[in-house]
């Protein structure tokens, strides 16, 4: 099996307890179905989100093309090819045959577990008595955010995750605007917006963002920032880029720059600690609304120090996936949500008190947690880190509870989890154009569980924190910058 499943495997096997040979043969022999109602609406961005999302992960796909145009199954096959053009979805007539997993794109067919917009939520039926009624029409988030959850509901079944670790859904709604299952109450999503913003980390929710900006036919101007090019890797965790682009390496900020005709694209293809200063000198405009999708606590912090008018953070570790929503002046900045002593050896102190594991263990955190790791621990120790064995260490924490999605618990994700932490995103920079108040600036759920479990905190700003103490400073470096714009 390819590498870049090798994040998958990992994960499936922490979910399951099954030996990583034996999921690698179990996730390879799964089929998974998907037939599309193409009068609904929004059908066609849904069944293309739900078959690309698939595709990035191993195992058989197949397209029920009953019902669909030639040009509609045409377009979703090119649109699996082109990640991986040795394994593009196969296309049947209706099938009654073995098939482990049927998903259906439509509020019909009661063999299958059931995706269907709207608005900006999701319906996800996987019992066949469920009835689907949807009073208006999902939108382009609707669309993708179903097919996100529709796509985690694939997983739970092909890798065969423990009931413990899992919810299957009988009838979930959920609308990642309102963050309630009330589908009908988030005002309509406009076409067309205009958007001046700056989306720093362009990786497996920055491309998903991308994804979301662009199927929402917005426009605009974008700064995207990220030091790196595209890798093989990336393939089976992102929500953009395949073949071609593990061929040509482009700049991840290029992929941006692609999928986004209708955008004016600045890229900024270095470090985020660069970026203050390079908008201090007029290299870079500054923006008043700034979104990121980073992969550590440092570049968190970075980013903050853009003092932005709002910066809303996606973040996913694991199987776990939440935002954290800085407004100006407002609640805690992303300093306070990720203070320097949470990340580095106190993290892993922390971990090693609560695990019995070394220090110096806890701090190799890339390295998964083997047999010889429990050797010597208590029997409830051990009992503790089983389920988590060949799982990395940085990943423990939060796994266990110890902490919020922690910067030392953030890992690369797959591409479900990590599109539905663009879709909160997403939906809350929308959320906040249309005028809607969230209760809320820290969100999380894992992505295992579902939605409707998520958390949703209103955090007070870390007495201490820079942006207490110096918010004279940060006032008028924010003047400075405002001025700078005009
Ligand atoms: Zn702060």
């Amino acid at each position: 099996m390819p590498g870049e499943h090798s994040r998958l495997l990992l994960l499936a096997q922490g979910t399951t307890g099954r030996p990583q040979g034996k999921l690698e043969q179990a996730l390879e022999a799964s089929r998974v179905a998907v037939s599309v109602d193409p009068d609904m609406p929004a059908a066609m961005l849904t069944a293309q989100v739900l078959l690309t999302s698939l595709r990035r992960g191993p195992g058989g796909l197949i397209l029920e093309r009953d019902g669909l145009s030639s040009a509609s199954v045409d377009q979703l096959v090119a649109a699996t090819a082109a990640i991986d053009p040795g394994r593009a979805v196969g296309v049947t007539r209706r099938t009654d045959g073995a098939c482990a997993i049927r998903i259906h794109v439509g509020t019909g067919d009661a063999r299958a577990i059931r995706i269907v917009p709207e608005g900006y939520g999701a319906h996800i039926a996987g019992q066949s008595t469920a009835v689907i009624r949807p009073a208006r029409p999902g939108n382009a988030i609707g669309a993708v955010y179903t097919a996100a959850l529709g796509a985690a509901e694939a997983f739970k079944r092909t890798v065969g995750v423990v009931p413990g670790r899992r919810v299957l859904h009988r009838h979930l709604r959920f609308c990642p605007v309102t963050l309630t299952s009330d589908l009908s109450v988030a005002p309509d999503l406009p076409d067309g917006m205009n958007l001046d913003l700056a989306l720093l980390g362009v990786g497996a929710a920055g491309t998903g963002i991308v994804l979301l900006l662009d199927a929402i036919n917005a426009t605009g101007r974008l700064l995207a920032a990220d030091r790196e090019r595209f890798g093989p890797e990336n393939r089976g965790t992102y929500s953009l880029g395949g073949t071609a682009e593990t061929l040509s390496a482009p700049w991840k900020t290029d992929i941006a720059k692609s999928a986004l005709r209708q955008f004016d694209v600045i890229s900024f293809n270095g470090p985020v600690e660069q970026l203050p200063a390079a908008v201090d000198s007029g290299d870079i405009p500054w923006f008043p609304t700034v979104l990121t999708a980073l992969d550590s606590a440092d570049a968190r912090r970075d980013a903050q120090r853009l003092w932005p008018d709002r910066l809303i953070d996606a973040a996913t570790g694991d199987t776990m996936l939440g935002i954290y929503d800085h407004e100006y002046g407002l609640g805690p900045c992303l300093i306070c949500f990720f203070p320097p002593e949470r990340s580095g050896p106190s993290a892993a102190r922390k971990l090693a008190d609560l695990t019995g594991l070394s220090a110096e263990r806890a701090m190799r955190g890339d390295d998964p947690l083997t047999e010889e790791d429990l050797a010597g621990l208590t029997e409830e120790q051990q009992q503790l880190l089983r389920p988590h064995l060949g799982k990395p260490v940085c990943g423990l924490a939060q796994a266990i509870g110890l902490t919020r999605i922690d910067a030392a618990g953030f890992r690369p994700s797959i591409p479900f989890v990590s599109l539905q932490a663009a879709c909160l995103s997403v939906a809350r920079l929308i959320g906040s154009r249309l005028g809607i108040k969230s209760a809320a600036n820290l969100v999380q759920y894992d992505g295992l569980y579902g939605p409707h479990t998520a958390t949703a905190d209103w955090m007070d700003p870390r007495p201490g924190c820079y942006c207490q103490t110096r918010a004279a400073t940060i006032k008028l470096v924010r003047q400075k910058r405002t001025q700078s714009r005009a």
